[in-house]
């Protein structure tokens, strides 16, 4: 049984205890809803690979609600750190560094680095802090599928294989943390998300990206995540028809052209807004997966800001199984 709680006093409290007994607890964050568990307990973060179907290869990123439990974590933190943490802390910033040892090996899959990041959403800061001790968590869907935004989604995907989730209604960024790895003299991103890369490089410097043909250093990386069940294709070409006899689903960025062709259409962001359309863009493709389509067809999205994470993840969408 998946118990649901809203986030009071009470339901934090309840939240707290099963996180300290080693149970699971999904919460929102301003990305996703993340699926918790004590970091530092490897039996309870074991439940979480479990829970999702999620591969031991991939790592979690860890979540603090205070810069002190950083010494807990990492190794040593340098001055890059430093100026994003001042600058972009709490948020959707994961930052990567090599860990100290009480960071169980099955929270990093055997890395010797580790992620953290301190989230702004107020319920996810006060269950960590109630539940004293930093959390692991991943998004709270099964390993591969869209990413959650809503409580429903959560329960959806993860109903009866978790103890508790927190509601605390629609995540306001919608779209994951950036990631970005400190650990060796380049800063590189691993992620584009809910921090747009150039803020990152104007208080950094040059920040290198991978290019798609370059090895996936971490599987959050692998070609095909965050995807529906209903294949998914990204518009590349002005004089898009759609094929005869085809149930079509159109994900639209501004305005819904060629609206009658499709079967079921949503719009991510009417006045073109990149921070709207990441907010709307897991909601949208959740709608679009359960109207019963042959087929998503997604616009393409300005790749700059939250522009780069949205295509991001239609690409990975995209990608064949
Ligand atoms: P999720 O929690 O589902 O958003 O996925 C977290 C992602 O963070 C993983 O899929 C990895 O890509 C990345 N990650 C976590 N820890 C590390 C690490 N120590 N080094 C590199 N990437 C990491
Ligand atoms: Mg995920």
């Amino acid at each position: 049984m998946t118990r649901i709680v809203e986030a009071t006093e009470e339901g934090l409290k309840i939240a707290a205890l099963i996180i300290k007994r080693g149970g699971l607890v999904a919460f929102p964050t301003e990305t996703v809803y993340g699926l918790g568990a004590d970091a530092l307990n490897p039996e309870a973060v074991a439940k979480i690979f479990e829970a999702k179907e999620r591969p031991f290869f991939d790592p979690l990123i860890v979540h603090i609600a205070d810069v002190k439990e950083l010494d807990l974590l990492w190794l040593y933190i340098d001055d890059r750190a430093k100026a994003l943490i001042e600058r972009f802390w709490p948020g959707p910033l994961t930052i990567v560094l090599p860990k100290k040892d009480i960071v169980p090996d099955i929270v990093t899959a055997g890395l010797n680095t580790v992620a953290v990041r301190m989230p702004s959403h107020p319920v996810a800061l006060r269950l960590i802090r109630e539940s004293e001790t930093p959390i692991a968590a991943p998004s709270a869907n099964r390993f591969g599928y869209l990413s959650p935004t809503m409580p429903e989604h959560v329960l959806k995907q993860l109903g009866g294989r978790i103890d508790l989730i927190i509601d605390g209604g629609r995540t306001p960024v919608g779209v994951e943390s950036t990631i970005i790895d400190l650990s060796e003299e380049t800063p590189l991103l691993l992620r584009p998300g809910g921090l747009p890369v150039e803020e990152i490089e104007r208080v950094i410097g040059k920040v290198k990206m991978l290019t798609e043909s370059e090895k996936p250093r971490s599987p959050g990386q692998l070609p095909r995540h965050y995807s529906p069940r209903t294949p998914l294709r990204i518009i590349e070409d002005e004089n898009f028809e759609v094929p005869f006899g085809i149930k079509a689903g159109l994900l639209a960025f501004k305005e819904a052209k060629y609206r009658e062709k499709f079967f079921a259409v949503e719009v991510l962001s009417p006045s073109g807004d990149l921070k709207e359309a990441a907010c709307n863009l897991f909601p949208c493709l959740h709608r679009l997966d359960d109207a019963g389509l042959d087929i998503i067809y997604a616009e393409a999205i300005p790749e700059e800001g939250l522009g780069r994470a949205i295509m991001d993840r239609l690409r990975k969408a995209q990608a064949k199984r």
